[in-house]
């Protein structure tokens, strides 16, 4: 049977847009349907954004860090509105060239939702398409509790159109996008409390690491309550937001900001006429090799549920694209090892196993652990510390994990991932040679084990 396409691709993110541009560039018919906006969550409301407000924010450190350095400077004035209006102007630009990306690489594009209404048929602002392979990938959306009062939170969604900074912010949550968006808000100026419902936030990092950016969190005045969540939220006269906790105490806030997770997004995907089913955690179940349970119909990135990160969307969309159109150069993506950094202040950088997984996976650890003031901060006042650790499996020698909290750590992570992957051992940490004078170059000089 003749089709419209080869590929039918729902949703131009991360994933989508990977998969459609390569496939279209190995001699595949390729359409892309988008509803919202070009490139997805990461561009629009998500890593890039996210991360231009993240450097806006550590302005305010570097400031601080002037008189130190013989700056004297005027008092600073931060204006909110000038941020978001030029993060707004290069979100704007980066919307062009991913357009461009598909256009030039032979991708039809259409503007509209698109609904499944047949394992091999798409319906798009009512004209029908049909297709050889379809490939959902249509991310994921903020999810907050049923609370009373929900509807006066903002999610990341809205945070990064506010009008205004709010003065007084409540973030709830405690994982990667509260964690930054609290240092967001401190950093710009709002006075800032995070809630977490469990003892500590970011469940699943390494210990160390958890402890080690609270202290330096609580050392910048970052009010942080752990055991502590929102029962309900009520108006107040005055238009400020007032937060019952579980416990009864009351908490006044501008903007009550919720990072309560990612639900996937598949409202009004037209799933009943696929025979596409989803798993126990309402994400959509794939194979190894991103079939769902319909064998024309792939699934990629957010929606599948696996790892909520956009290189691992890019990494998907590739292998999907390769798989149905070049299959000589297909392989796997590996799971395992991929490097990450939660863009807190000090950030967080890490790859490979915690020491709770590596003792849980029965590896007997060698961890070395490290301390120390960063020597930008030896002309200051500052008393922040970076963290770096290796977790190391003590019988094969083989490295196991780093981690670190400080400045640069993602930048710092990446290449380690590298060492990870390629199976490096501590003695071969140890016999790189350091870059002088660094941060980074601790990685490669710790030599007594901590425990
Ligand atoms: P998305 O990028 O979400 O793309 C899905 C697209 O599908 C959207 O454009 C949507 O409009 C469209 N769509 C949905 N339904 C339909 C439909 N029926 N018809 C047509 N179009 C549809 N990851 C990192 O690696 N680093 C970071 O620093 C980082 N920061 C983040 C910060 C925030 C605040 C958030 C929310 C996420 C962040 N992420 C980060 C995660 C990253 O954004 C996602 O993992 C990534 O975007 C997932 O890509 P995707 O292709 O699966 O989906
Ligand atoms: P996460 O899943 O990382 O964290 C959700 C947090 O909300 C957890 O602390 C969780 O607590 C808490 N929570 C969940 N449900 C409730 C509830 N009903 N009441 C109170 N608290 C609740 O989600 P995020 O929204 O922070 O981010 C989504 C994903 O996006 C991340 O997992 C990550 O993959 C990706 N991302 C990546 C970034 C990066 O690479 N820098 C930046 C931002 C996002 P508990 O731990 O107790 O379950």
């Amino acid at each position: 049977m003749a089709y419209d396409f080869d590929l039918f691709v729902i949703g131009a993110g991360s994933g989508g847009v990977r998969a459609a541009r390569f496939a279209a560039g190995f001699g595949a018919k390729v359409a892309v349907a988008e509803s919202r906006y070009l490139g997805g969550t990461c561009v629009n409301v998500g890593c890039v954004p996210k991360k231009l407000l993240v450097y806006g924010a550590h302005v305010a450190d570097e400031l601080e860090q002037a008189a130190g350095f013989g700056w004297t400077l005027e008092e600073g004035h931060f204006d909110w509105g000038t941020l978001i209006a030029n993060k707004n102007r290069e979100i704007e630009r980066l919307n062009g060239i991913y357009r461009n990306l598909l256009v030039n690489s032979g991708v039809t594009l259409l503007q509209g939702h698109a609904r499944m209404t047949g394992a091999n048929e798409v319906e798009v602002d009512g004209q029908r398409y049909s297709a050889e392979h379809i490939l959902i990938a249509t991310g994921g959306w903020p999810q907050v509790p049923d609370i009373p009062g929900k509807e006066l939170a903002v999610t990341s969604n809205e945070a990064f159109y506010l009008k205004d900074l709010p003065r007084r912010v409540l973030v709830v949550g405690g994982g990667y996008i509260a964690v930054e968006f609290a240092g967001i808000f401190q950093g710009l100026g709002a006075a800032t409390t995070l809630l977490y419902r469990g003892d500590l936030f970011l469940r699943g990092f390494d210990g160390s690491v958890r402890t080690h950016l609270k202290e330096e969190l609580e050392k910048r005045g970052l009010d942080l309550q752990f055991n502590a969540d929102i029962q309900r939220i009520d108006k107040l006269e005055d238009g400020s937001l007032k937060a019952t906790l579980k416990d009864g105490r009351e908490l006044v806030a501008d903007c009550v900001f919720y990072a309560t997770g990612r639900r996937p997004m598949l409202d009004n995907l037209g799933l009943e006429n696929t025979g596409v089913e989803l798993d126990a955690r309402g994400y959509i179940r794939v194979d190894e090799q991103y079939q769902t349970t319909a064998p024309s119909i792939l699934a990629i990135g957010d929606v599948i549920g696996r790892v909520q990160l956009t290189p691992v969307a890019l990494a998907e969309g590739m292998a999907v694209a390769r798989r149905l159109f070049k299959p000589e150069q297909y392989r796997p993506v590996d799971y395992q090892n991929i490097p990450t950094a939660v863009f807190s202040q000090p950030p967080i950088g890490t790859v490979g196993l915690t020491e709770e997984q590596a003792l849980e996976g029965g590896h007997k650890v060698q961890v070395f652990e490290s301390r120390f003031r960063a020597m930008k901060l030896t002309l200051t006042d500052i008393q922040e510390k970076t963290l770096m650790k290796l977790v190391v499996d003590a019988e094969t020698d083989k490295v196991l994990g780093c981690h670190m909290v400080g400045p640069d750590a993602g930048e710092i992570i990446q290449g380690l991932g590298i060492a990870l992957k390629a199976g490096a051992t501590k003695q071969q940490f140890d016999e790189t040679i350091g870059v002088h004078p660094t941060a980074a170059e601790e990685f490669v000089t710790m030599r007594t084990v901590t425990r």
